[in-house]
């Protein structure tokens, strides 16, 4: 089975090709073109749409002609369909249309976040994990349980992307900034007191953006520095909480956040008390692509017919925990 899939859901329009073998998924292309908003400013939803309109066609090209594949060799195009930016996630949803309709290919709406989980199942092997997705998106534990996945802890305002995105453009980065960030935060080991907010299996982070960006006069290297630590130390808790609960012998780290090395760090020193074994989703496919869209658009064909063109709208705030797995 060749698949094509489509992301849209923010900043980033990608296509990609996927070969499907059995169990195995091999990426035959995954080509991606990022919208970056000004210096300190934040994503804005018609300038980014516009973007991926304009890059929509040369995207798509240089994915068919990596994979070295024609649209006719297609068996399905998957799409994100959901959650994430209306006019953004239009544009992917009018370009799979089309395509579908004018080659009569079977179409597949896909649920962005599931997309991520799936992708690091088959890049990591991980069979029965504890999934920590923290990206632009979202921050949510999840496990799965009879067809559906269960949220176990998430954030209860902001995510842990846009902490790191909105404190980064405070002082000055462009976004994404969770990388700088980074880079800033390993050249420090000086640890201002910040305010730490879990509650329950749930953190909250918007208290945190704000003290921190008032601490950031002291010195920046070591707001950045603290704010990592504080928040990362807040998911690491519920991390453990969460294995402690469920007894999972698997962790896996998926979403943009995962290429954060001090992230998996805390996180390989929780797996290792709970005798856990901790996968971390190739940094490569840790943001946003295509071939999360793509593999799951695959893994859902094997349980379903492609859908019905009336039925191939975009759905904002589609949760993944709303959501059938089948397959
Ligand atoms: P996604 O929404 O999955 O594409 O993930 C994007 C988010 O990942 C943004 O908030 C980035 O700032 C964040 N991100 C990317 N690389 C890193 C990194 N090395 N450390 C922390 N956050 C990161
Ligand atoms: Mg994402």
């Amino acid at each position: 089975m060749l698949g094509l899939g489509i992301e849209s859901t923010a900043h980033t329009f990608s296509c990609a090709i996927i070969e499907k073998k059995g169990k195995k998924g091999k990426i035959l292309s995954d080509i991606r073109k990022i919208y970056r908003p000004a210096e300190g400013e934040g994503i804005h939803p018609r300038e980014a749409s516009r973007h991926h309109i304009e890059n929509s066609s040369s995207v798509l090209s240089e994915c068919l002609i990596e994979a070295n594949t024609t649209i006719k060799d297609l068996d399905l195009i998957s799409y994100a369909a959901g959650p994430g930016l209306g006019p953004c996630l239009r544009v992917g949803a009018v370009v799979a249309r089309s395509l579908a309709s004018f080659y009569k290919i079977p179409i597949y709406p896909v649920n962005h976040a599931i997309g991520h989980i799936d992708l690091g199942k088959l890049l990591t092997g991980a069979t029965n994990p504890l999934v920590l997705l923290v990206s632009g998106g979202h921050t949510m534990l999840l496990a799965f349980l009879n067809k559906q996945w269960r949220v176990f802890g998430e954030t209860l305002d902001i995510t842990l992307g846009q902490l790191l995105d909105q404190f980064g453009r405070s002082i000055g980065f462009a976004s994404p900034c969770g990388k700088s960030i980074e880079e800033l935060a390993s050249t420090s080991s000086n640890y201002i007191m910040l305010p730490y907010s879990v509650k329950g299996n749930d953190v909250s982070f918007s208290g945190l953006l704000s003290a921190t960006k008032s601490v950031v006069k002291q010195s920046k290297v070591d707001a950045c520095y603290s704010l990592q630590e504080t928040a990362f130390a807040m998911i690491s808790e519920v991390v453990e909480r969460a294995l402690s609960f469920t007894c999972k012998k698997e962790l896996m780290i998926v979403g943009g956040v995962a290429a954060n090395k001090r992230l998996s760090e805390m996180l390989q020193a929780v797996c290792k008390r709970h005798r856990c074994k901790f996968f971390t989703v190739p940094i490569q496919y840790a943001g946003d692509c295509g071939s999360q869209i793509c593999w799951t658009g695959l893994l859902e064909s094997q349980v379903k017919q492609g859908a019905l063109l009336k039925d191939t709208l975009v759905i904002q705030s589609w949760r993944l925990d709303s959501v059938k797995v089948d397959y």
